[in-house]
């Protein structure tokens, strides 16, 4: 008769995804974690007031990403104000009604096309090749799927026109973000994405 060895459980780590059996590995705001991985994933829970995904992601919350809509605003304010010189001859126009009270009513149609297509393109190309706008990116933010993958242009221009509905809504698909434990806004759920810090993307 051959001893019989106990069967231990074996656990995944969900931040380095290696086998452990289940005595070297703890559990921590619900994930498994080895003891190699603990304290990177302690410090990275502490500083994320618990918003921390089983991949590590940190998810980025309602007032940064406000701050990255504000530079982006901001870019695409100083854009269209060289626009409308371009157009009316005064930096600036589209914020003087006397101006562009005063224009031609083709080349104001012309500057709300315009200017709605530089942000669109903005926000879109922006997502789809370097998954941020710049706003995101000087605030170390990245767009991803919840799968992790980067967006398709599909997704993209979904989450665009999604993003109008979120501030259509007296900002409520925005203001969503803060309340979530991914930080969701409506434009995410919908979408499944994620805005998380680029440097907690492994
Ligand atoms: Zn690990």
């Amino acid at each position: 008769m051959s001893e019989q060895t106990p069967v231990q459980t074996v656990l995944a780590c969900s931040q380095c995804r290696r086998p452990f059996p289940q005595s070297d590995v703890v559990q921590i705001a619900g994930n498994w974690v080895c003891a190699g991985c603990k304290p990177g994933y302690l410090s990275r829970v502490m500083a994320s007031g618990g918003a921390t995904s089983a991949q590590g992601w940190h998810y980025g919350g309602f007032w940064i990403r406000f701050g990255a809509r504000m530079i982006d605003g901001f870019l695409l304010g100083i854009v269209q104000a060289s626009l409308a010189l371009a157009l009316f001859g005064t930096f600036g126009a589209q914020f003087m009604p006397n101006v562009i009270r005063s224009e031609p009513q083709g080349l104001r149609v012309s500057f709300q096309i315009l200017s709605y297509g530089i942000g669109f393109l903005y926000e879109v190309l922006f997502l789809h090749y370097r998954g941020a706008t710049l706003g995101k990116m000087a605030v170390g933010l990245q767009v991803v799927r919840s799968n992790g993958e980067s967006l398709g242009w599909g997704v993209c221009v979904a989450r665009y026109f999604m993003s109008f509905v979120s501030a259509l809504i007296l900002l409520i698909g925005y203001i969503m973000a803060g309340f979530d434990s991914e930080k969701r806004a409506l434009h995410d759920r919908v979408c499944d994405t994620r805005v998380v810090y680029k440097q907690s993307l492994a």
